[in-house]
């Protein structure tokens, strides 16, 4: 029996099937056939009959790869998948507190909270302290709890040495007892309340460490030092680890992932055998060579190559486009012949750096009626951010919009409390009316004057969009219903920001034959949020970042928007360290390819609300020329490499004069005329209402207005 599970394997995988029951480390490139070898060891030891089913723990990285794992296993053994434990981090720890709720002191069935109930969560807390959300925004206390959970620390572990440190420490602890009192855990709490379980409970951790006489890890490399500990606990002396990695790939570094775990590894646990596999099985030659030659430039590495018997096969094709709606196009294009050539769908990646970059290409894909899936992440017009900025958008377009006006009436926060919201919403209830039209009725008590306010911002949006191109109108109403400042406050809002700034780009593009711009815009939105997506069973093309790509394969990758400040990142690009992760994202980008690989650039790209003009990225130049085949306009190697970083453009910052406007002052507006100021709040940045003779009254944003004193 074991003879057949190994027979297709190479002498060295085959050896690492059938180890001893002993601590393991496989270190070994991309495509090596390290899950390949994981997932066999698993289905030989089982079917040699060393350990039963519920004998062995089984982790990996994504649920992806997890689902993958156990196809795998029950595709070589009739296995019930369900008495595995195999799973992720987070599912197997989630798994053994519902088994051992009392002994973690939660309630039988614990709710999880996602990451936005979590913040939701935060934010309760921090209200309740009395912290303002300026000083402690809810964001950065979120990164706070769970930075110090990730490194097993609670409330009581935590250092502080001023007031403000004290005030942050506090709120994780009122965040705890808020949790705990409500039964609930977040991701964080899964892990850090499991590890707390085990090494609390002797007889709970007696128990696991000699059930589970082995316990394998894939993707060893982007371990945390929780979940390292946790293993270490897990596994006692009685365990053998089989720990599989390849320090190359290792990618989340920037969420506490930590390469040294390889390497205590070996002296933690005294490793006897450490197994290098070489030889690469997913990948032409060509495409192996380009990741080789990649990644030498790294200096952090504990050394291996990979070599494969496959052909060198297609050259590396390479696709400069003169703007990203080109590439995009090409991309698609090029997708559909790979298609009609006979591919599945399915078989066919599009990936990029960052998710900003998704919009432009899911627009080409949808626009050519192509269906496609996006993996690790939403589509674009389903982001949370996007909704946000489309319904203010709906509201100005429509004020009856109810679930609009939900969404946004106190987002981002303005005062306006639960309490108001639901008089708003029963006073709409007995009149029959919109919650918009409650709304301008008015309100009592202490969300009054901010729902005032409110009213009178959406009022001034309405005013100012009318004939106004739609990229001023998405502009206008990110700045003044406050949206961007609040995501760019946010320490964790970068990829937000850029997804409203991508929102303006979406506008800019926008072209459409109706009379009304925004709403046709609108309507666009919510097709293309809508139901193109391909259903679950449906051959669909794969989007993903490169960070979600880890463990896959595909037979045609195509890799986008290799240029300067996008891929390596502009974040990483000037330390080292980050460069050497960026260098690191590009092998596993590369050795996801098994015949046919794709990068493409383009000259000019959208970005952050203008027009940027890229520098092809220093990874295109770091593969050898002789590999690459540029399909368009003859470019040559030297055109990338003479070209210096150019930072993008910065977004020009808008100055507000005082506004020196004053009640009963008489102005003249470019398209209502002349009129009295009869009121205004807020000051440069607020809203100010006009009287006008032809128009009558209105409320005006002072920063758009455009008023003159007359
Ligand atoms: P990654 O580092 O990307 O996670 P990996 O090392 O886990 O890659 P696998 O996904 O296990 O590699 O294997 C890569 C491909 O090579 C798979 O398609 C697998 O089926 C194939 N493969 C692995 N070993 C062999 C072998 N001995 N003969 C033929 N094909 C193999
Ligand atoms: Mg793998």
């Amino acid at each position: 029996m074991s003879h057949a599970l190994t027979a297709k394997l190479n002498p060295q995988q085959a050896a690492a099937v059938e180890l001893p029951a002993e601590h393991a480390l496989i270190l070994a490139g991309a495509g090596s056939g390290k899950t390949s070898v994981l997932t066999t060891r698993i289905a030989w030891l089982l079917s040699t009959g060393q350990i039963s089913p519920s004998g062995l723990l089984a982790v990996t990285f994504t649920n992806k790869s997890a689902k993958e794992m156990l196809s795998r296993i029950t595709a070589m053994l009739p296995l019930n998948p369900r008495g595995l434990w195999v799973g992720t981090f987070h599912g197997l720890c989630n798994r053994m507190l519902r088994l051992h709720h009392r002994d973690a002191g939660l309630p039988e069935a614990f709710a999880i909270l996602d990451q936005s109930e979590q913040l939701g969560a935060i934010k309760r807390v921090l209200k309740f302290l009395g912290l303002d959300d300026d000083k402690y925004p809810p964001r950065a206390v979120q990164n706070y709890i769970n930075g110090h959970k990730e490194n097993g620390r609670r409330a009581g572990d935590v250092d502080a040495f001023d007031d403000y440190s004290r005030q942050l420490r506090l709120a994780y602890e009122e965040y705890e007892k808020q949790c705990n009192r409500e039964g609930v855990a977040d991701f964080s709490e899964l892990l850090l309340r499991c590890y707390e379980l085990l090494s609390h409970k002797p007889e709970i951790r007696q128990h696991y460490q000699q059930r589970f006489a082995h316990v394998l890890v894939d993707e060893f490399q982007d371990t945390n030092r929780l979940q390292y500990a946790w293993l270490k606990l897990l596994a006692g002396n009685n365990s053998a680890i089989f720990a599989v990695g390849d320090d190359d790939q290792s990618i989340y570094a920037f969420r506490g992932a930590n390469v040294g775990n390889m390497v205590d590894f070996q002296t933690d646990f005294a490793v006897k055998h450490v197994i290098r596999l070489e030889q690469n099985y997913r990948s032409h030659g060509n495409i192996l060579d380009a990741a080789n030659a990649v990644i030498s430039h790294n200096t952090q590495r504990l050394g291996k190559e990979l070599w494969t018997q496959a052909s060198a096969g297609e050259p590396i094709r390479v696709f400069e486009g003169a703007s990203d709606f080109e590439e995009a196009q090409f991309i698609v294009e090029e997708a559909q012949t790979l298609i009609r050539d006979g591919m599945a769908s399915s078989e066919i990646a599009i990936l990029y750096r960052s998710n900003a970059q998704s919009r432009i290409i899911e627009h080409a894909l949808f626009s050519a009626g192509v269906p496609y899936r996006v993996y690790g992440g939403l589509r674009f017009f389903e982001r949370q951010e996007i909704k946000h900025a489309l319904a203010y958008l709906r509201l100005i377009a429509n004020p009856s919009d109810d679930n609009a006006f939900l969404r946004v009436v106190n987002f981002p926060t303005r005062g306006i409390g639960l309490k108001s919201v639901e008089a708003i919403v029963d006073r709409a209830r007995l009149e029959g009316c919109s919650l918009w039209q409650a709304a301008c009725a008015g309100a009592s008590g202490r969300g009054a004057a901010a729902l005032a306010k409110f009213v009178h911002m959406i009022e001034a949006m309405r005013n100012q969009a009318d004939g106004l191109a739609m990229t001023d109108i998405v502009t206008m109403m990110l700045d003044l219903s406050g949206l961007l400042t609040h995501y760019q406050n946010d320490k964790e809002g970068e990829e937000r920001v850029a997804n409203l700034e991508e929102l303006i780009n979406a506008a800019a593009t926008f072209i459409s034959e109706d009379e009304n711009n925004l709403i046709a815009f609108l309507s666009h939105a919510s097709l293309e949020a809508g139901d193109h997506q391909a259903g679950a069973h449906e051959d669909a093309l794969q989007l993903m970042t490169v960070h979600a790509a880890k463990g896959l394969e595909f037979h045609a990758v195509f890799l986008s928007g290799l240029e300067e400040g996008l891929f390596p990142h502009e974040n990483s690009a000037n330390d080292r360290l980050g460069l050497e992760e960026e260098r690191r994202l590009m092998y596993v980008a590369i050795t996801r390819a098994r015949q046919r690989l794709y990068l493409s650039l383009a000259q000019s790209r959208m970005l952050h609300g203008q027009t940027r003009y890229g520098v092809a990225s220093r990874f295109l130049d770091e593969i050898p020329q002789e590999l690459l085949k540029y399909l368009n306009r003859g470019y040559a190697p030297s055109s990338y490499s003479s070209a210096a970083y150019v930072p993008p453009v910065a977004s020009p910052k808008k100055t507000t004069p005082e506004h020196g406007l004053s009640i009963g002052m008489k102005v003249e507006h470019p398209k209502f005329g002349i009129g009295i100021v009869t009121d205004h709040e807020g000051g440069a940045t607020g809203n100010v209402q006009v009287n006008f003779a032809q128009f009558g009254s209105k409320w005006l944003a002072v920063a758009y207005a455009k008023l003159k004193p007359v």
